[in-house]
C-alpha cells in the first residue's frame, strides 16, 4: 500500500475533495448535498447557495420549502433540506455554530454518515485523522472499486465497512487522510469502472487486475457474482 500511495501522490499531488467550499460549514453542506448527485452539479448549486446561506442560523431562518428549492437540482432535496436544517440546528445548539472535528461528533449530525464524516475530517483537518480514535478512511464507489481491483481487500466493492477496515489495516495511519482522495482521483482519471486505462496507469505493475498483463478484472468478476446472487436465490 505505501508504494501505491507514493506513486499516486506523485501523479496527483493536489488530489483533494472536488467540491468547492471556503469554510468548514460549506464543506459539510456540500458533502451532504453530494449524496446521489455529482460534484459538478453540487458546485453549480452551491455557488448561489453559499452567497445566501453563510452561517448555520441562515439555514434555519428561511422556510424549509425555500431551502428545498435552493438545493433542488442536487436531487433528494426534501430529505437533504431536512438534514441540513437538523445539522445546522445541532451546530448552533451543541457546537457554538462550529463544525466539530471529531468523527464521534460529526456522525451525530443529521445527514452525516460515516463516509461523509471521514471525507469532511480528511479534507478539513487531516492532522486530526492521526489523533482521533474514531477516524477512518472514506469509502465511496471509486475507493471500493479500486480496493477490489488492486487486491487490497477480499470484500465485495459495495461492502464499505469491510473495505474501510482492510484499508486502515494496511495503510500507515498518517496516510489515512490521503487514501480516499488519491484513489478517487485515479478512479476518475484512469481506472474507469467500465474501461480502465491500464496502459496509462502508474500503478499497473502493482495491480492484480491489470488488463495490460491480461489479468482478470477483479472488480468486474465481483460485480458479476453480485448480480448473479439474487437470481440464484429466486430460483
Ligand atoms: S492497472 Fe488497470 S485496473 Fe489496475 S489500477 Fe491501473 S487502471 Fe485500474
Amino acid at each position: 500500500m505505501p508504494e501505491i500511495l507514493e506513486l499516486l501522490e506523485r501523479e496527483y499531488p493536489g488530489a483533494t475533495i472536488a467540491l468547492r467550499y471556503s469554510n468548514p460549514l460549506e464543506c459539510v453542506v456540500a458533502t451532504v448535498l453530494s449524496a446521489q448527485s455529482t460534484d459538478v452539479k453540487v458546485n453549480e448549486v452551491t455557488t448561489e447557495l453559499f452567497r445566501k446561506y453563510r452561517r448555520p442560523e441562515d439555514y434555519l431562518a428561511v422556510p424549509e420549502e425555500e431551502l428545498q428549492q435552493d438545493i433542488r437540482p442536487t436531487g433528494f432535496f426534501r430529505q437533504k433540506a431536512r438534514s441540513l436544517r437538523g445539522l445546522c440546528a445541532r451546530l448552533v445548539e451543541e457546537h457554538d455554530g462550529e463544525v466539530p472535528r471529531r468523527i464521534a461528533d460529526l456522525v451525530r449530525l443529521p445527514g452525516v454518515a460515516r463516509k461523509t464524516a471521514n471525507v469532511v475530517q480528511s479534507a478539513l483537518w487531516p492532522e486530526e485523522v492521526a489523533r482521533d480514535p474514531d477516524a477512518g478512511i472514506a469509502v465511496d464507489t471509486h475507493v471500493g472499486r479500486l480496493a477490489v481491483r488492486l487486491g487490497l481487500t477480499d470484500a465485495g466493492p459495495k461492502d464499505a465497512d469491510r473495505i474501510e477496515r482492510d484499508l486502515m489495516r494496511i495503510t500507515p495511519r498518517d496516510r489515512w487522510a490521503r487514501v480516499a482522495f488519491l484513489l478517487i482521483e485515479h478512479g476518475r482519471k484512469v481506472c474507469d469502472a467500465r474501461r480502465p486505462r491500464c496502459e496509462d496507469c502508474v500503478i499497473e505493475h502493482l495491480c492484480p487486475s491489470s488488463q495490460v498483463a491480461g489479468k482478470p478484472d477483479r472488480y468486474r468478476l465481483a460485480m458479476q457474482a453480485r448480480n448473479r446472487r439474487p437470481a440464484r436465490s429466486e430460483a
